[in-house]
């Protein structure tokens, strides 16, 4: 299995269009300076601004964050990208806040501007300078109330302004619950077996417009796995997208709406279990994010993909054949499942089932660095450099472990990766671990189709 090329140069160049079609947010300047600064007070409290003041300037973390490290521009450094933060803390929050008036320079439109780029382009929310900060500053955990700012001033980059817009209106990239059901008929018309909108079910499983649109085989592959199982599960065409674009700009009444949707499905089928499909952000929206804007527990548990299959192979329920055709992998951790939701034994764990030697690179794991991509960074046009430079830095450690192959679990990496392949000409295959389970079940230990998850 593979990427559907022709579906891959297509969405390539939807994406490329996405700034063009977008229409911006009217708003006085005062008027986005002022919605920034409330937003920014209202997220504020003691934790945060306790972190924001510990600051010792030692710099470790522009040392580990892959912008800085390609770039070794000082204004790339983590900590700086929180500095409009900390100003409207130290001049409207702070107990000394008459004082820091006294030196402290007032957030400007102009500053909103320049920053633009620290809070989206260059950071993709990886979480990589928080575990190294000596103060235990959790830059990575602040980050978002920017974006939230940003929204609020209507000042998100284009590109994921109009994927707010679209998923608000229900498709993405012109695909909605529509074209979802228009692929369930060509697939069940060629023969697999699909359950959607079951009133009951133990699971549902989640896709994403990635895999509706360029990673069929992944969608595919997980219908085979779940029906090999034999769980009762079901896909919900009212609660079947897990990208959620209002998480990566920071809008969060998107980010609440595109969570509802699937809570409410989940709920209506009484599912225990939610799988997110390959797709990093979406596992900590929906597993992380959602309660907290929702007010309440989730009452279900969510799982990504790679944490589900890595479950079932340690439960000893989904059986593997030895993969064919390579013998040793590199895995890329996706920063989401891994750093921020500790999914690493499990997809190793698929590995190992399918007979591979594991390679690790030289940061891998909790410590792995980001694809460049993550974030929503991919979609914003004006980062394909940065984005490439983060690629070559990835390529090379991958390079260094001397395995065939590389192997991720989330639907933007893999894109990321493979616009950077395309560019560098390198030749590693970028396999999906949910593909390569789906190619390689072992039909003679298929489970009789009645347990429960
Ligand atoms: S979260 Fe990641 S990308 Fe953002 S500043 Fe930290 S290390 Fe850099
Ligand atoms: S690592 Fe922590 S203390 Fe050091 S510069 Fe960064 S945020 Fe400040």
């Amino acid at each position: 299995m593979s990427l559907n090329r022709e579906a891959f140069n297509k969405f390539a160049e939807m994406a490329g269009q996405l700034a063009d079609m977008d229409t911006p947010v009217e708003m006085p300047d005062d008027q986005r300076v002022a919605n920034a600064k409330r937003v920014m007070m209202e997220k504020m409290d003691a934790p945060k601004a306790a972190m924001l003041e510990s600051c010792i300037h030692c710099g470790m973390c522009a040392e580990v964050c892959h912008f800085y490290m390609t770039q070794e521009d000082g204004k790339f450094t983590p900590i700086l990208k929180l500095d409009l933060l900390k100003r409207v803390y130290r001049r409207e929050l702070s107990p000394l806040r008459w004082m820091h008036r006294l030196y402290t320079r007032d957030v400007t439109i102009e500053d909103l501007e320049e920053w633009q780029e620290l809070v989206y382009d260059t950071c993709t929310v990886c979480g990589r300078c928080s575990l190294i900060c000596p103060m235990g500053i959790h830059i990575a955990a602040m980050m978002p109330i920017m974006r939230n700012a940003y929204s609020a001033a209507g000042m998100v980059p284009a590109e994921l302004h109009l994927m707010d817009s679209q998923q608000d209106q229900g498709h993405l990239f012109g695909v909605g619950k529509d074209e979802f059901i228009g692929l369930i008929e060509q697939l069940r018309s060629q023969g697999l077996e699909i359950p959607v909108d079951k009133d009951k079910a133990d699971i549902m499983v989640l896709t994403s417009v990635l895999d509706i649109m360029v990673s069929q085989d992944s969608l595919i592959a997980m219908i085979k796995i779940m029906n090999h199982l034999g769980y009762d599960w079901t896909f919900r065409t009212d609660g079947y997208e897990c990208a959620n674009f209002g998480m990566l700009s920071g809008d969060e009444e998107v980010h609440l709406k595109a969570s509802k949707k699937i809570i409410d499905a989940a709920v209506a089928c009484g599912a225990k279990k939610v799988i997110v499909a390959e797709c990093g952000h979406s596992y900590p929206a929906l597993r992380y994010e959602a309660p907290d804007i929702w007010g309440h527990a989730l009452p279900f548990e969510v799982l990504a993909t790679s944490e589900f299959l890595g479950q079932e192979v340690e439960k000893g329920t989904l059986k593997l054949k030895k993969a064919e055709g390579v013998h040793t992998v590199t895995f890329h951790d996706p920063c989401k499942n891994n750093r921020w939701g500790g999914v690493e034994k499990e997809p190793r764990a698929v590995l190992t089932a399918l007979g591979l030697e594991i390679r690790e690179p030289d940061s891998t794991g909790r410590t792995n660095i980001c694809c460049g991509g993550g974030g929503g960074a991919f979609l914003i046009n004006r980062t394909a450099d940065y984005r490439q430079r983060v690629f070559e830095l990835k390529r090379d450690q991958i390079d260094a472990t001397g395995s065939e192959a590389l192997v991720v679990t989330c639907g933007s990496c893999r894109l990321n990766f493979e616009v950077g392949k395309m560019k560098s000409n390198w030749g590693k295959p970028v396999e999906s671990l949910v593909e390569m389970v789906g190619d390689n079940l072992d039909d003679g230990a298929a489970r009789s189709g009645t347990g429960s998850p």
